[in-house]
């Protein structure tokens, strides 16, 4: 009964949501649909235009968004962004009220999120970092997996709307360690779409069927996530990035990004990373060659003949 009316309560919260891009966009929507009062905004016009056409309401600026609101959620490229919109410019995090929530969605440094949180605490308003993953799919579908950072207590306020927008939710530590466990986990996917890529593309060379030969190794013992869900060769997989010209997913300059922080955190710790350090500088590279914009999928352009 309780958990019933807790449930209520938070039913009825407004809620900012402030970035609506190929992952923000979908999530605001998840929260729209499952009834809460949302009121988003992005800097760009077009990704504001996508929302208001899916009848979430749009405010003109950010500080209009979180006006009443009792939860704010962020989902911004880089740190530099998430930085900007609470401390700097946006200065948006002086126009909430103590007792705000403030979640971030967005793959930043850990650094970053300790920075925020601190301001955040000052004022009395709650932080958790909580990227996510799960990709432009796991965020339509409302199955995107949370890695959050922050007391317990916090993550247990916001577990009612991660649970709109995803499957699993887990508590990786004090503020800061969803970005640890989130760019582990990406330096491994940008390992692992590499690798996925180089193999089909040596495969193909040798005049297999990449359907073919994508399904012998899905069901093999190098079965992974791109092969299951994310092949990078067009026309394997219908619904991947792959196959409508890499366009929306997971950008190239944002794994870029990720890996970039896999590598200064590596350093920091004196971790070894050798793989992590080679797939940054092939995703720099791919980026350089004017491919940044698009998913990062499209790594197998690096491999692939013709
Ligand atoms: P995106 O580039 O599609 O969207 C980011 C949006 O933020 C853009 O629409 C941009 O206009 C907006 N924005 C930037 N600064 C802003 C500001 N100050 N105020 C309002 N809006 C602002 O990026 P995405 O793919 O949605 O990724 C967002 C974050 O999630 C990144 O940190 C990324 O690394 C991470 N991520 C992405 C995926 C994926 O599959 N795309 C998966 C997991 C995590």
């Amino acid at each position: 009964m309780q958990h019933h009316n807790d449930t209520k309560e938070i039913d009825t919260m407004k809620i900012a949501f402030i970035g609506l891009g190929n992952m923000g966009g979908p999530m605001a929507l998840n929260l729209h649909k499952a009834g809460h009062t949302v009121s988003a905004f992005d800097l760009s016009q077009p990704a504001r235009d996508k929302l208001a056409a899916d009848g979430v309401p749009v405010a003109a600026d950010a500080k209009a968004a979180v006006q009443g609101a009792e939860v704010v959620i962020s989902m911004l490229p880089a740190s530099q962004h998430v930085d900007s919109l609470f401390l700097g410019q946006g200065e948006l995090l002086a126009q909430l009220p103590a007792g705000t929530l403030v979640i971030d969605c967005s793959t930043i440094a850990a650094a970053t999120s300790r920075k925020v949180a601190e301001a955040a605490k000052a004022r009395g308003v709650d932080f958790i970092d909580a990227p996510v993953s799960g990709g432009t799919g796991g965020a339509i579908a409302g199955t995107l997996t949370f890695m959050v950072g922050g007391e317990v207590a916090t993550l247990e306020r916001a577990r009612p709307l991660l649970e709109k927008m995803g499957a699993n939710i887990f508590h990786a530590g004090a503020v800061g360690a969803g970005q640890t466990a989130k760019i582990c986990n990406n330096m491994l996917l940008g390992i692992l779409m590499a690798g996925t890529s180089e193999a089909i593309a040596l495969g193909v060379a040798n005049g297999l069927d990449p359907k073919v030969l994508s399904e012998i190794m899905r069901r093999s013992s190098g079965g992974n996530w791109a092969l299951e869900k994310y092949n990078p060769m067009p026309g394997v997989m219908e619904t991947a990035p792959a196959s409508k010209g890499y366009a929306g997913g997971f950008g190239t300059d944002l794994m870029l990004k990720d890996l970039g922080l896999a590598q200064e955190n590596a350093a920091a710790v004196k971790a070894s990373t050798p793989l992590g350090g080679l797939a940054r500088n092939l995703y720099a590279a791919h980026s350089i060659a004017g491919h940044g914009a698009l998913d990062f999928s499209s790594i197998i352009k690096m491999v692939q003949k013709g």
